[in-house]
């Protein structure tokens, strides 16, 4: 097969008439041509050189116009130039062999056969000549161009080599497989479950990077399943797992947590393409296991879970080495706020129940609206049918709210430096408990959002502790 139509930028050429110079044959290899097939572009382009990998790159950045960076990865071996608005890596046919309780190998350099065989899937493994001879032809010697056509992940080699030579390609095969909709050979499955110890020698970063594309996917559903039935969500993300399971104990059971929460990260993912809003969708009922009990009159009770489940947040992303900033404040105050709307529609949608809630949730109230949104997964249409209406009420009374009140981000018209000034008090708890007051009243709608009307109210309550104003009046 020629693909040479593919190839039309001049880059292809350079990098050829570059190579030639050299004596190197050089090949387009991995996701580039894979995408060709699925008939998708991509700017990250990877040559393979039979040959020195980081000359090529020299000598192709030379003979463009102006002046192109050339980074070089010694341990590597590779070369990154950055070219209009592509990424184009180079680097050496390699041969490796690992060491069964090492993640380095030994990397000598080998042919574009050992190559493609060290590459992780069939679909990842297919190789385009940019060499004189048969400029354009494609090179596919596991077929894996039959195999993006049965829509099919597996591996070049025999799995159990090429999982335990690098394991994180379990996780890669679990990712390509969600996010392209294809299935996994149901030997490279078993060949998972059987190696998933292995991915213990990964780090955590590039297990989460592969895990957050899962997250990322339209269906990420899918992804997760996948890790369970290979056993490997139960070793990077066991609090997950354990949302597995319904009890049912004198007739009375609950819904099974683990397939509600994939549920409901489904229902989120057309609505946002945030990762950290898909993140406080996996992790709004993480609670649910550690407060889970069960009362005679009333059945199974999560009481409190929202509040675990928030203070569990951390401690996950710490085990995943994911962000520990405000990415996850963020996760954590969805977390802890997701029953709210909820509990909100279910009852008489008062005015300061609705200002409490856009005090607390701040900027963040559309994405906790979006999150409570999809957490409604009853199978009862009639009550998924009310909730939602509800839901609009809220939805409406909170733009109401927020155009009368502007409670986003919201400060109390007096500031702790002005009840200090006006009691001459120090910073203390007194300040502390007037500045509550005075926020609690308005928020309850007893009292005006109004400079003026604060400051007698705080005038009044501050007497009212037995505190002289030494100002009284404005
Ligand atoms: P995406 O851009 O969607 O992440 P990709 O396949 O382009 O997909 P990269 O991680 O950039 O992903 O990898 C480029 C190519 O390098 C792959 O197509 C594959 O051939 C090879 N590759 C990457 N990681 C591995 C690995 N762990 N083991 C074997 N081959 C790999």
């Amino acid at each position: 097969m020629n693909l040479k139509s593919n190839l039309k930028h001049p880059l292809f050429r350079k990098i050829a008439e570059a190579a030639a110079e050299l004596n190197l044959p050089v090949f387009v290899v991995g996701g580039f041509v894979r995408d060709v097939f699925l008939g998708r572009s991509s700017t990250d382009i990877d040559f393979v050189v039979i040959g020195d990998g980081v000359e090529v790159a020299q000598r192709f950045a030379k003979r463009l116009r102006g002046h192109h960076k050339v980074s070089i990865f010694k341990t590597f071996g590779t070369a990154m130039v950055h070219y209009q608005d592509y990424q184009l890596e180079f680097v050496g046919a390699r041969k490796e062999s690992y060491h069964p309780d090492s993640r380095k190998p030994d990397v000598v350099s080998g042919t574009l056969d050992d190559d493609q065989k060290r590459r992780d899937f069939t679909i990842n493994a297919l190789a385009i000549s940019l060499n004189e001879a048969d400029y354009g032809t494609l090179v596919d010697p596991f077929e894996g161009v039959s195999d993006i056509e049965r829509k099919l992940i597996r591996t070049p080699l025999d799995p159990d080599i090429t999982f335990s030579d690098d394991p994180l390609r379990m996780m890669r095969g679990i990712r390509f497989s969600t996010q392209l909709g294809f299935s996994i050979l149901p030997e490279t499955m078993e060949a998972i479950s059987r190696n998933r110890e292995r991915i213990r020698i990964v780090s955590s970063e590039r297990i989460s990077e592969e895990l957050n594309k899962i997250i990322l996917a339209d269906k990420p559903s899918v992804g997760f399943k996948l890790l369970d039935e290979t056993g490997l969500l139960e070793i990077i993300f066991p609090q997950f797992l354990a949302l597995k399971g319904a009890e049912t104990r004198e007739g009375k059971g609950h819904k099974d947590n683990f397939y509600h929460t994939l549920e409901v990260l489904d229902r989120i993912a057309p609505n946002t393409n945030d990762i950290w809003l898909r993140w406080a969708a996996i992790l709004h009922d993480i609670g649910k296991p550690a407060t889970r009990r069960y009362q005679e009159e009333t059945g199974w009770t999560f009481h409190g879970h929202e509040v675990k489940g928030s203070r569990m947040v951390s401690q996950i992303f710490r085990q995943l080495r994911l962000p520990l900033n405000e990415k996850m404040k963020y996760v954590q105050k969805l977390v802890f706020l997701h029953l709210r709307p909820i509990v909100l529609s279910e009852e008489e949608v008062t005015d300061s129940a609705i200002r409490r809630l856009l005090y607390e949730a701040g900027d963040d109230i559309d994405d906790l609206m979006t999150l409570c949104e999809a957490d409604i997964t009853s199978k009862n249409r009639e009550k998924v049918k009310r909730y939602l209406a509800n839901f609009d009420l809220v939805r409406q009374k909170l733009k109401e709210i927020e155009e009368k009140d502007k409670l986003r981000n919201w400060q109390p018209p007096v500031t702790g430096e002005v009840i200090m000034e006006a009691f001459g008090l120090p910073p203390g708890r007194e300040v502390g408990l007037i500045k509550t007051a005075i926020r609690e009243a308005i928020l309850d709608g007893k009292l005006e959002n109004e400079f003026e009307k604060a400051y007698r109210f705080m005038i009044a309550e501050g007497k009212s502790m037995g505190l002289q104003p030494v100002n009284e009046s404005l």
